[in-house]
């Protein structure tokens, strides 16, 4: 058993961070011949890559995937930690695991990804959901052959989960869910600790990949005749910064473009660490997608120094207007409400701030406690009632859906290139997301899926766009 704890999460050393090569052990070959899984993701884009090197790893011990939950005789679940709407639903998951494994006693039930670090809910599953074969963590992923192989022999290890500051583990299998879009990871965990976030704590510390090694990715993927690659990290801004090689995201980024993939993103941007020099080399290069995810937070300086977010209105507004200046460039936002001892003189500041920065749209959260985070100990003090939260939320909502709307309408009756995702099942009309990020449907034959089309766009709504085929 290694369960995690919160203190040693916290830590941060100038260890060195390992890179480890994944190496496959043949002892647990085939293990999985005949048998299925099925593994469901929560959260952000880093889970959902996660879960593509789970379903990797499981290929490997030959389980086929299962569409069907019920019907598979491994399901996984990887967590999401960062609100509590988010344990709810993994919570209420796990409890339905329970019915299915009483119907199959035989099923095999894994649990991993951010919840996996918090000790709180270690303790809640070890006591609770006694259904749960193993826990393993962010940190362990690669030990999932060992984990499976341990429970099938009955010498079962329930709980591996590490909370260190973590390694670069390379060349782990994985099974893309796209075959024309593809994410690749550039930076693991975080450093900046902003009092609300839980991220710094199951992630561990910031570690960038090394540039080789991802371009070797990307030009793999365009080898294959990948059409998009996104950059991942939860600060990709940061990248490069902790390896002392004398490069950083501007060098990446230009490296990344000359592969000549026809669609390069990148996510999630801290304001903080924005330079110059990266927003040339994303104004320089065609298939550098103009579209920036800058989180605001808070328009309020008191809340955004409370937060711990190291900058200001003045510093994200000027930031903002030099990224503006990018051609055709759609900004979009992370905002939290009802932070600890937040007054309406500073959400009104928010509303100001996206009055100013009126964004091409925005995701919107009520500030969500989590245990061991420095501004939970806030909210033990905060008596702004929940009303007064979910007001302030619907407030902000009906501004951004204003200003998302208006930027949408700009578009109306010009041409687009959009990348053809899929068939909606829904209404049979097919669609795909513009450079700048935004969805469109549109009527047109299954066969455009994975290519570049232009569309014209007929019309327009706050969360997506209605257009027509130019052939
Ligand atoms: N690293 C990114 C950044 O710095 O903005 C995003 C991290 S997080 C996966 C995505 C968003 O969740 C954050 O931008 C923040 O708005 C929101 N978030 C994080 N912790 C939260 C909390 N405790 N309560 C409510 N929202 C939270
Ligand atoms: Fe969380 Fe802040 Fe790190 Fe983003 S930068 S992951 S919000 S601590």
């Amino acid at each position: 058993m290694q369960l995690p704890n919160l203190d040693n999460a916290r830590v941060r050393s100038k260890k060195e961070v390992k890179k480890i090569d994944y190496k496959f052990n043949n002892k647990y070959q085939n293990i999985g011949k005949n048998l299925t899984y099925h593994v469901k993701t929560y959260g952000c884009q880093m889970n959902e890559h996660d879960t593509e090197n789970i379903e990797g790893l499981l290929e490997s011990l030959g389980f086929s995937k299962n569409n069907e939950m019920e019907k598979a005789d491994i399901v996984i679940l990887n967590t999401c930690s960062i609100r509590e709407n988010a344990h709810n639903k993994a919570f209420g998951m796990l409890g339905r695991l329970k019915h299915l494994k009483e119907e199959n006693p035989n099923l095999i039930v894994g649990v991993c990804g951010c919840m996996a670090q918090e000790e709180v809910v270690v303790s809640e599953i070890l006591s609770k959901y006694r259904h749960v074969n193993f826990v393993f963590g962010t940190h362990n992923l690669y030990d999932l052959p060992r984990l499976i192989y341990e429970n099938m022999e009955n010498s079962k290890t329930k709980v591996l989960v590490e909370s260190i500051e973590g390694d670069v583990i390379e060349g782990l299998p994985v099974v893309r869910a796209s075959k024309f879009k593809a994410y690749v990871n550039i930076i693991y965990g975080c450093d900046k600790f902003c009092t609300y976030c839980i991220v710094p704590y199951t992630r561990g510390k910031q570690r960038s990949r090394k540039m080789e090694d991802i371009l070797d990715e990307v030009r793999k993927l365009k080898e294959n005749g990948y059409q998009e690659v996104t950059l991942l990290g939860q600060n990709v801004n940061a990248y490069g910064k902790d390896l002392d090689e004398g490069y950083d995201l501007s060098n990446l980024l230009e490296k990344v473009a000359k592969i000549n993939i026809p669609r390069v993103r990148f996510i999630t941007s801290h304001p903080w660490d924005f330079t110059d020099k990266m927003i040339e080399v994303i104004s320089k290069y065609e298939n550098i997608m103009p579209y920036v995810h800058l989180p605001l937070q808070s328009g309020s300086d008191r809340i955004l120094k409370l937060m711990g977010r190291r900058y200001t209105r003045e510093s994200y507004k000027k930031l903002f207007d030099k990224l503006k200046k990018i051609e055709g460039i759609s900004i979009t936002t992370d905002i939290i409400v009802g932070f600890p001892g937040e007054t309406e003189e500073d959400f009104l500041d928010t509303l100001d701030m996206v009055n100013y920065c009126q964004y091409d749209s925005a995701f919107t959260f009520i500030y969500s406690p989590r245990v061991g985070t420095p501004a939970a100990k806030l909210y033990e003090m905060d008596d702004t009632k929940e009303e007064v939260k979910e007001e302030r939320l619907y407030r902000l909502n009906e501004l951004i859906n204003n200003y998302s709307l208006l930027s949408n309408q700009k578009m109306e009756d010009k041409v687009y290139k959009i990348l053809v995702e899929g068939k909606s099942s829904k209404d049979g009309m097919m669609y795909g997301y513009t450079e700048t990020n935004k969805l469109v449907n549109f009527k047109g034959s299954e066969d455009l899926v994975g290519k570049i089309v232009d569309v014209k766009i007929t019309s327009a709504k706050s969360f997506s766009l209605d257009g027509e085929l130019v052939e």
